[in-house]
């Protein structure tokens, strides 16, 4: 959970890093690091383009299916920040500077970019140069009910201590409904699995996102066994 300024990087480990700045294999690997970045980049906005063109045109009865499933993830993902707002989890994350944010570029999910689609709001450009593109400045863009799985769901130590035993069994609880959301749209849809929307962009090659893979193509349908319809791509 993050709400608190990401840490850039630990006083220490810049300056070993920096040490290291005018060697050649220093130099390559930021080659390396920046040519991924501008990959991801490329991505990242060539999925999110073609998904809003998707939303626009999305069937009515499969934008009922997604609403209704965005306003559960909102409910439970809201429950779950009130919780970590009682265990005075913000506190907890400034002292340690939002470190979880530092590894949040394969956080955001389908669900979450569509529930940016569905709130009128556009997906946000990509900045390589920031650890998740998400992040705007020193803050999440995003509200609660709109985060992805990884980042309502985590808590570390101190804070979980802080929850207590009946707060932390209600988290869990919570998280256990949640996931099973969030596995909807990974049997559903070609790009809905909880590995991130930039993976799934990378694997799909430009197939939409939205395909619907819990279906047979209609020449098998009618052949294949009901148990091999729900199989996805996904676990
Ligand atoms: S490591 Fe803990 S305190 Fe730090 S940002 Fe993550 S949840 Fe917050
Ligand atoms: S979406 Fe990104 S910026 Fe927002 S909380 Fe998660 S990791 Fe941090």
């Amino acid at each position: 959970m993050i709400i608190a300024p990401r840490r850039v990087t630990a006083p220490g480990n810049r300056t070993r890093l920096m040490a290291f700045s005018g060697h050649s294999f220093f130099q390559e690997y930021q080659a390396d690091m920046r040519m991924q970045a501008r990959g991801d980049a490329e991505l990242w906005q060539a999925g999110c383009t073609a998904l809003e063109e998707d939303w626009r045109r999305l069937a009515d009865e499969e934008r009922r299916w997604i609403r209704a499933r965005l306003a559960r993830i909102g409910a439970l993902q809201e429950r779950l920040q009130a919780l970590f707002a009682a265990a005075d989890g913000a506190a907890h994350c400034r002292l340690c500077r939002g470190a979880c944010c530092d590894r949040g570029k394969y956080h955001v999910t389908l669900a979450n970019l569509l529930a940016l689609l569905a709130a009128g709001q556009a997906p946000p450009p990509f900045d390589a140069a920031a650890p998740c593109p998400m992040l705007d400045g020193e803050a999440c863009r995003l509200g609660a009910a709109q985060r992805p799985f990884n980042c309502v769901t985590f808590v570390c130590g101190p804070v979980e201590d802080a929850l207590g035993a009946a707060g932390a069994a209600e988290f869990y609880s919570c998280e256990k409904a949640l996931r099973a959301v969030y596995e909807d749209f990974a049997r559903r849809y070609a790009g809905g699995g909880m590995n991130g929307f930039l993976l799934a962009a990378a694997r799909l090659a430009g197939r939409s996102p939205l395909a619907r893979q819990d279906v047979a193509p209609a020449g098998l349908r009618g052949l294949l066994p009901p148990a091999r319809v729900g199989v996805s791509e996904e676990g």
